[in-house]
């Protein structure tokens, strides 16, 4: 059975309450981008054990994009995060992306495992990693890969669970999209739902450093991931953040982080108040019946349309009128604004009904004629 464009399979996972003890609030990783020195390594520490943070983060191996960027400290930097984890009572995580950093980072007793996002776009990296992983009980998040592809982030997380890791989870940190955008790796909230929609037994942490890249959007970010229904947070903190040696505009102190913490807002899911399930109820029944009129309406549109068609088709006139759309989409999107609507989401919506009507139109031009439809005659 197809869901979206990914074939959805079940995964084999054990809640994220089993392995965390964590239940009823976000569960909270947090850490410097990367292990710089065992000072900075143990000062992180120190100044986190006081924030609500279940797992320390440091990056002991660095994917960089480019070959200049501070690649992290490497082996020698396992034990500082180890032992600043075992000083301040925080149980330790670490990025993984060949099978020696597992050896490694299991050898020294790292308590989570987790694969970058530049990992996780290459399934024999992916499948190297879960073939060491094999028989192993810690637990392992898989990154979004950076290209917006939800069957490769499903595939890498399959490839973990079939090497018998069960303790699963993921983590959305954005993607790389080629247009402008105000985040360094755009949100793309649609895909990290329809994650959630095909696999509700997987825990999401949400990553706002890495979607933002800006220390002043994380607060606005976490509330939204919260607000999603998400299950946790990945923040990273450094002590110095303008001093940090990568990611330096992403980093929060730790006491900063505390705060963010403090703002948020930690929804339910569902509410037992029986006046707020008759109300949602009630404004579900109206969202359901705009839906359905809507629907109606598009389907009324396409049958126009195809009058349309034949009548071109006879004519010997092309599908596509260029100013005649450029017109329309002018219209609609003003339209669309003094309705309240914003100017891109109409402009994105009528892109999409003209593509198919043109589409549906192509295909009638070239049918025969006397392939024509029944009932789509000339009205
Ligand atoms: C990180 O968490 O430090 C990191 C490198 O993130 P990503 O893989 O999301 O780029
Ligand atoms: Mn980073």
């Amino acid at each position: 059975m197809l869901a979206g464009k990914v074939g959805v399979t079940t995964l084999e996972t054990i809640p994220m309450v089993r392995w965390s003890g964590i239940e009823g609030r976000p569960l909270v990783i947090a850490g410097p981008c990367a292990a710089e020195s065992e000072a900075q390594v143990m000062e992180s520490a120190r100044r986190l054990h006081g924030v609500r943070v279940d797992y320390f983060r440091a990056g002991i191996w660095k994917a960089r994009t480019r070959p200049a960027a501070f690649e992290g400290m490497g082996d020698v930097a396992l034990p500082w995060l180890v032992a600043a984890g075992r000083e301040y009572g925080l149980r330790t995580a670490t990025e993984v992306a060949t099978a020696a950093h597992v050896e490694a980072a299991l050898h020294h007793g790292v308590d989570l495992l987790w694969i970058g996002a530049r990992t996780t776009v290459n399934p024999f990296s992916v499948q190297e990693i879960a073939d060491a992983l094999r028989g192993v009980t810690v637990p392992v998040l898989v990154k979004n890969p950076t290209s917006p592809d939800l069957g490769l982030w499903t595939g890498a997380l399959e490839r973990i669970n079939r090497a018998g890791v069960r303790a699963l989870g993921v983590i959305h940190r954005g993607f790389a999209v080629a247009s402008k955008s105000r985040f360094r790796n755009p949100p793309m909230w649609e895909l990290a739902i329809e994650f959630r929609r095909q696999h509700p037994e997987i825990p999401v942490i949400t990553d706002p450093s890495h979607i933002t890249g800006r220390r002043d959007m994380i607060q606005d970010i976490a509330q939204q991931a919260l607000d999603l229904g998400l299950d946790g947070l990945m923040v990273e903190a450094h002590p110095n953040p303008d001093q940090a040696w990568s990611d330096a505009a992403q980093q929060v102190t730790p006491e900063r982080l505390g705060e963010i913490l403090d703002h948020l807002k930690v929804r339910r899911e569902t509410s037992v108040d029986a006046g707020f399930l008759a109300a949602l109820e009630a404004l579900r029944e109206r969202i359901d019946r705009i839906d359905h009129d809507l629907l109606e309406a598009l389907a009324l549109r396409m049958r126009v349309v195809e009058e349309i068609a034949d009548c071109k088709r006879e004519n010997n006139v092309s599908t596509l009128q260029l100013s005649r759309w450029s017109a329309l989409l002018e219209d609609r999107v003003a339209r669309a604004e003094s309705l309240g609507l914003g100017a891109d989401y109409a402009r994105e919506l009528y892109e999409i009904i003209h593509r198919e009507s043109v589409r549906r139109q192509g295909e009638i031009m070239a049918e025969e004629p006397s392939a024509q439809a029944p009932g789509r005659g000339k009205a």
